[in-house]
């Protein structure tokens, strides 16, 4: 029965569809990335936060912003298992080999869809005041005195007591979390244990990152960082930043012990460890304004709070990953014309 097995694929709906292929799942089950048919990752080309594929209908349905591909759980198998873009014609031999590999990833057949699309709901969007992440972060414990965030740190070849000293990152505290410290329905308790704060363009705090700290891998398969958003204006555009990148976030203009002729030098990281790196170096003679990014962190916003004539080193993993080197040319764009910037080679991590 053709329509039986089609159906069930139907009824598995895009998330579940969507996980078994290996596609990114983002946002609670919001977005999805890369486009099956364009590839693209990146929801626009000024919003490169991940995700150009929207859920739809609860689950039924999807649409990529970028080359309006849509579909339902059927087309998105399609379109990924077969390589194609275009719906087979009917007595196309390409859909015994759709039903064949649908069957191998337990999508149809033997296959019972845990919930189906009219159950899947899409988690509410939540914001958090920026009062009630203060709070919890006034809550958090010292990271040197934290077993598994000294850990962590130690682990990732950083000093504890220079972090708890520079107050870059603080350890979850054991009782009384708040609903939203959890991970994709997984509680921070469980292990993202190291909070760290991202401020947005004012110097405000935007949102707290819970970062996985153990050396086993988190339940849910390589997602290591989780964050709680929200606070004054966070609407994605947040970055990790030191003291004296919060004084120029906030003030957007030079430090004012700086001598008028002096250089300011911006250091911009990708991501927790290689932020903390930066941020609690003290080898340096002049301390640079050290900020990190992660995924949709920059904005024009922010860019605009980089004093004129700044030196700005940009170190994203672009040897890396793709991601990084995205990062890294939207960091340029929106600076180049008043700011030197320099686009870091070499492994990352080193001086
Ligand atoms: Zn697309």
């Amino acid at each position: 029965m053709s329509t039986s097995w089609i159906a069930q694929v139907r009824n598995a709906g895009v998330v579940e569809v969507a996980r078994r292929l290996e596609l990114q799942v983002l946002d609670g089950g919001r977005h999805l990335a890369p486009c099956p048919v364009c590839r693209e990752r990146t929801r626009s080309r000024r919003d490169t936060r991940p995700g150009p594929v929207f859920v739809t209908g609860r689950g039924a349905g999807w649409t990529c912003s970028r080359c309006s591909a849509k579909g339902s759980a059927l087309e998105l198998a399609m379109f990924v298992l077969l390589e194609t873009a275009e719906k087979p014609g009917k007595g196309d031999p390409r859909w015994g080999l759709l039903r064949a590999r649908c069957t191998g990833l337990g999508l149809c057949g033997t296959f019972a869809p845990r919930r189906s699309r009219a159950e899947w709901k899409p988690p509410p969007r939540q914001r958090i005041a920026a009062a009630e992440l203060a709070a919890l972060w006034e809550r958090c414990g010292r990271a040197d005195e934290d077993g598994d965030v000294a850990g962590w740190l130690v682990r990732r070849g950083l000093d504890p007591e220079v972090c708890a000293r520079r107050d870059l990152v603080r350890a979850l505290p054991t009782d009384r979390l708040p609903r939203w410290a959890h991970f994709r329905g997984a509680p921070w308790a469980m292990g993202w244990r190291a909070v760290l704060r991202a401020w947005d363009h004012q110097g405000q705090l935007a949102s707290l990152r819970g970062r996985w700290v153990h050396a086993h891998e988190p339940p849910d398969g390589g997602e290591k960082a989780g964050a709680a958003a929200g606070g004054p204006g966070s609407a994605g555009g947040a970055v990790l930043a030191c003291g004296l990148g919060r004084q120029v976030l906030e003030h957007g203009r030079r430090p004012q012990w700086l001598e008028p002729d002096g250089e300011l030098c911006v250091v911009v990281t990708e991501g927790e460890p290689d932020w903390l790196t930066w941020a609690s170096r003290e080898d340096l003679e002049r301390p640079p304004v050290v900020l990190g990014v992660f995924s949709g962190a920059w904005c024009d916003e922010i860019a605009q709070r980089i004093p004129d004539e700044s030196r700005v080193v940009v170190r994203t993993h672009h040897d890396r990953n793709e991601a990084g080197d995205r990062y890294a040319k939207a960091i340029a764009r929106t600076l180049y014309y008043r700011c030197a910037v320099l686009r870091s080679r070499g492994a990352h991590g080193a001086a």
